[in-house]
């Protein structure tokens, strides 16, 4: 390794997040000793020996600026990303989404990272980060072992961590876009209050016919079988709704779909069933499907929830899924560096802080690596602006009460508001354009300050 005036750092887990933190530190003069354990035991969604191997599509979404995807990849791309440098290197063609070659791109990466001169990798299953930093005298470590992080750390981080506040299986509901709701065949109430005292959920009540309709759906539409080595096991709390569909045609009315603490609709009829969504962001632009984890494939989760009333046109901003993930409590156990709060000298980084995707957790490395070289200059830890994308992903990881990933998505930007003359026109397009606009012109003036 060259010599270097600057504070070692140690890198653990060699796959998109660690692999931009290392290579963002050691471009910027920082010694970095990247640890990858890999080569020694693949994990059960592995194939290659290489780093930051892309498991499943070779695609990492759109790289267009209209798109919160697109967004985010301009940002990373200004900050000099590694990942989007080297992926645009190995593309193949997919219309405005970028997607690579995974072997070509997997392995410029690990040839890249190994053979920098101030990049050492070691071989090896990380147990203890802090004893590992001790070993080979570094000053900081960064976390980066993403969702299938290797069982030995997972012991170290709920032992000596994190305790409850780490979770090992996800199950994400989806979210509908606001604009796209019927909201005459919904109404605002929480559950127990008075309607006059408004209410934070909307709720689509169901006739007896329409649940039963939807339940028989949902028990008979297509599920994604679980990966060999997921082996679901559900949590009885959270069960995912076609489960409970298959359990019993009234199993998901004594469940998230009870009509209890409602009213009477706006027809005056008591409810047989509901659903409930909550906002996903303080202006109410994305909605949550409250309880509706769902183990459907996308194709058939679109078809069975429009049956939901006022569904009719949805769409949705992610759509639900079950699966293998390890991930933290951000909100509870780091601080908006994405340091821990216990060990303010460990950092996570990557799908582990609670992001989700190729490129969000990417990206959490070099927002991670930044933080860790301002800490190195002596720098105070820095906020990104939440217009941004980058800076509504971290606010989105650190202000989530349920922790629960997300992809990065327009629903976690705040809205803007239209002219009535914009209202008039398509207000999901103008909206989408303005905010993307907005994210550009903050992320500039932001980021010209910082270098
Ligand atoms: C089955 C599956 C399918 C997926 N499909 C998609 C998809 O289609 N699109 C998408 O955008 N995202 C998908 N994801 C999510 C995606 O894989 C992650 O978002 C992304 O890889 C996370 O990046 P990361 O750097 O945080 O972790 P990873 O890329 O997983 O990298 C973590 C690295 O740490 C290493 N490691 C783990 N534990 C240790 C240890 N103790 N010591 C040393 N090294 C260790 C691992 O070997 C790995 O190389 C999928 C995930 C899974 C599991």
């Amino acid at each position: 390794m060259k010599n270097s005036s600057k504070p070692k750092v140690l890198v653990i887990g060699a796959g998109l997040a660690g692999s931009e933190a290392a290579m963002f530190l050691a471009r910027n003069g920082v010694p970095v000793i990247l640890i990858e354990g890999k080569s020694l035991k693949l994990n059960p969604a592995q194939k290659l020996t290489t780093f930051a191997e892309l498991v499943c599509t070779n695609s990492l979404k759109s790289l267009d600026t209209q798109s919160a995807h697109g967004l985010l990849k301009s940002e990373m791309k200004s900050m000099g990303s590694f990942i989007i440098e080297k992926a645009l290197e190995h593309s193949v063609p997919a219309g405005d989404a970028l997607a690579v070659d995974r072997e070509l791109f997997s392995s410029a990466i690990t040839q890249e990272l190994s053979s920098h001169p101030l990049v050492t990798v070691v071989e090896l299953e990380a147990e203890n980060p802090l004893k590992l930093k001790e070993q080979y005298n570094c000053q900081y470590v960064v976390v980066a072992t993403g969702p299938l992080t290797s069982k030995s750390l997972e012991n170290w981080i709920l032992n000596d961590l994190s305790g409850e506040d780490f979770y090992f299986y996800d199950a994400i509901a989806p979210v509908v876009d606001a604009d796209t709701l019927d909201l005459s065949k919904m109404y605002f109430k929480d559950r127990h209050k008075n309607m006059d005292e408004g209410g934070d959920y909307l709720n689509a009540p169901m006739t007896k016919e329409e649940y039963y309709a939807f339940v028989e759906e949902l028990a008979k539409a297509e599920k994604v079988a679980p990966k060999e080595f997921e082996d679901w096991k559900f949590f009885e709390s959270c069960l995912p709704i076609d489960l409970m569909a298959e359990r019993g045609k009234d199993t998901a009315r004594f469940s998230c779909m009870k009509p209890v603490g409602l009213e009477p609709d706006i027809n005056g009829k008591w409810p047989y069933a509901v659903v409930q969504l909550r906002k996903e962001n303080l202006l109410g632009s994305a909605y949550n499907l409250v309880g509706f984890q769902t183990r459907l494939t996308y194709k058939e989760q679109v078809r069975v929830f429009r049956m939901i009333p006022g569904f009719a046109e949805a769409a949705f901003i992610h759509l639900g899924s079950c699966h293998r993930n390890s991930f933290l409590n951000a909100r509870k156990l780091l601080e908006w560096d994405l340091s821990s709060k216990k060990y303010p000298e460990l950092f996570f980084a990557g799908q582990i802080t609670g992001v989700e995707g190729y490129t969000e957790s990417a990206s959490m490395g070099l927002y991670v690596a930044l933080q860790v070289l301002r800490r190195i200059e002596g720098k105070e830890a820095i906020r990104f602006p939440v217009e941004t994308a980058m800076g509504a992903l971290v606010n989105y990881i650190m202000t989530i009460e349920k922790p629960c990933p997300s992809n990065i998505n327009f629903g976690l930007l705040p809205s803007v508001s239209l002219t009535k003359d914009q209202l008039k026109k398509d207000r999901k397009k103008i909206k989408k354009e303005l905010v993307s606009q907005r994210a550009q012109d903050v992320f500039k003036s932001f980021y010209s300050e910082l270098v």
